[in-house]
């Protein structure tokens, strides 16, 4: 069933964000001959709003000359007034001239390449030329780390240049808003004018609170099949309806999803736990069979439904209680969180927790590629839960993974009802080597016999 879209054609117009009527804006400089010209709304954003060291960016490469704007995830959070994670810029300074500009500057990216500027306590301001689609295929690129020859023409602005602009990408400032994914995502904010800048109907769309891909859904999924998952993210976060016809293009082409690069999918599922509206994110993943792409064991526990599906539910309830109270549990756990029914279901009757994980469990998180940090911490800390479970985890206190599970364990708990007691803590050394503690019998997960296996695995 569509989620259903609320759409008040009399409510369009101004009630939430406008302060004066839209306009065209008559071509800044720059724009080139017969470019579209974008509507235009007034809305000064209260300057304490914004991160001081973006603005300041974007007064400077103005003062140069260029045309700068805040874009993306920062704009949408600003106009629904919510906190933005962060502040990208877009401007028509190529990236060596950006460079230029600022001494704490990093050029990075292969063939598309993006400004770092460097501020204090690792915060990165992220500042991209103007540019076209780059296509699904650049989108791979991006990620891939600058080849050795490419640093060494980096160093030669001139010549990084001249390549850049063989590869065709930089682009207009209309290119670079048709190219995003979402209309809610491609809003420019003029910080001098106090303007926003609205190639894509992204205002209307911010009003209705609904999610619209740029252009038709079923051409932007088949670029980029990720944008699926930022479509759920998105509607789930903002609690957004998602257009009826957004909805059936994702339905339709989910199983592209498995093209998706792994590292990215891992990336956009890490997101959606970490975005405090876990629970709707992955039911509308279940609802949509989506979560039969990437999580295909978790999606057969779910259709299964065994008595514990509905801890999978209440697991991530209570991770985003935890996250609207600032409280969010390292990413391990919050995967751990999501995927804990059917790995304790691979882990029943294993004596040696670490071999079943690594044989059985891990097949869970195939497709997400989980980095092996990661999947150890994972190991680590289901293999602790039986022990915390029983209250008897107090030798673990002083191993390194001990917080991470004791955060695992009390989202289980919560989900399970039970009172958030810890476990209790012994504060004696600890000098053995396995997770489980010197003192205590192993744990043993309870065999309950085995659900069957999705289908391809
Ligand atoms: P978040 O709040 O989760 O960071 P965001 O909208 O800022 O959300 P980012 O992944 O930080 O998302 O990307 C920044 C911007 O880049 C987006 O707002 C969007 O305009 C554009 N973008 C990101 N990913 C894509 C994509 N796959 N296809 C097209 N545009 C994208
Ligand atoms: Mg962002």
């Amino acid at each position: 069933m569509p989620i259903p879209v609320s759409s008040d054609p009399s409510a369009r117009a101004s009630r939430l964000l406008a302060l004066e009527p839209p306009r065209e804006r008559s071509a800044p400089a720059g724009h080139a001959h017969g470019a579209p010209e974008p509507v235009v709304h007034r809305y000064p954003i209260p300057t304490d709003r914004i991160d001081p060291d973006a603005a300041r960016v974007v007064r400077r490469l103005v003062r140069h000359g260029f045309d700068a704007y805040l874009v993306g995830g920062g704009v949408r959070d600003l106009l629904l007034d919510r906190r933005p994670k962060d502040f990208d810029i877009a401007t028509s300074a190529r990236p060596h001239q950006v460079r230029a500009l600022f001494r704490n500057c990093r050029v990075i990216g292969r063939r598309f390449r993006l400004a770092h500027i460097l501020f204090a306590a690792g915060k990165v301001i992220e500042v991209a030329t103007f540019r076209r689609d780059p296509g699904a295929e650049a989108l791979a690129e991006e990620s891939r780390e600058i080849a050795p020859e490419e640093a060494r023409l980096q160093r030669r602005g001139e010549a990084v240049d001249l390549l850049i602009r063989n590869d065709n990408v930089f682009g207009e400032p209309h290119e670079d808003a048709v190219r995003r994914d979402f209309t809610i995502n491609g809003l420019f904010y003029d910080i001098g004018r106090g303007e926003v800048l609205d190639y894509v109907g992204g205002m209307d769309d911010l009003e209705r609170r609904v999610v619209r891909t740029i252009g038709d859904p079923d051409v932007r999924f088949r670029e980029d099949p990720v944008r699926i998952l930022r479509a759920i993210k998105f509607a789930a976060r903002l609690d957004f309806g998602i257009e009826p016809e957004l909805y059936d293009a994702m339905v339709a082409h989910r199983g592209e999803l498995e093209k998706a690069a792994r590292p990215r999918l891992l990336e956009e599922v890490l997101r959606l736990l970490r975005g405090g509206a876990s629970h709707r994110s992955f039911w509308i993943c279940w609802e949509t069979g989506m979560l039969g792409v990437f999580l295909p064991e978790l999606s057969v526990f779910l259709d299964d439904d065994p008595p514990e599906a509905s801890l999978v539910w209440k697991r991530l309830q209570a991770l985003d209680r935890r996250i609207a109270d600032g409280d969010a549990p390292a990413d391990a756990v919050m995967l751990c969180a999501l995927v804990l029914g059917p790995i304790e279901e691979a882990l029943e009757g294993a004596r040696d927790v670490a071999e079943a994980f690594d044989d059985d469990a891990s097949a869970t998180l195939e497709r997400l590629a989980v980095p092996r940090r990661m999947r150890d911490r994972m190991k680590q800390i289901v293999a602790a839960l039986p022990r915390l479970r029983r209250g008897r985890g107090g030798a673990l206190a002083r191993r390194d993974f001990y917080d991470d599970a004791m955060a695992l364990w009390s989202l289980d708990a919560e989900a399970r009802g039970q009172t958030a007691e810890p476990p209790r803590v012994a504060l004696a050394p600890v000098d053995d080597a396995s997770p489980q503690g010197p003192s205590d019998e192993p744990p043993r997960f309870g065999r309950r016999g085995r659900r069957r296996r999705p289908q391809g695995t």
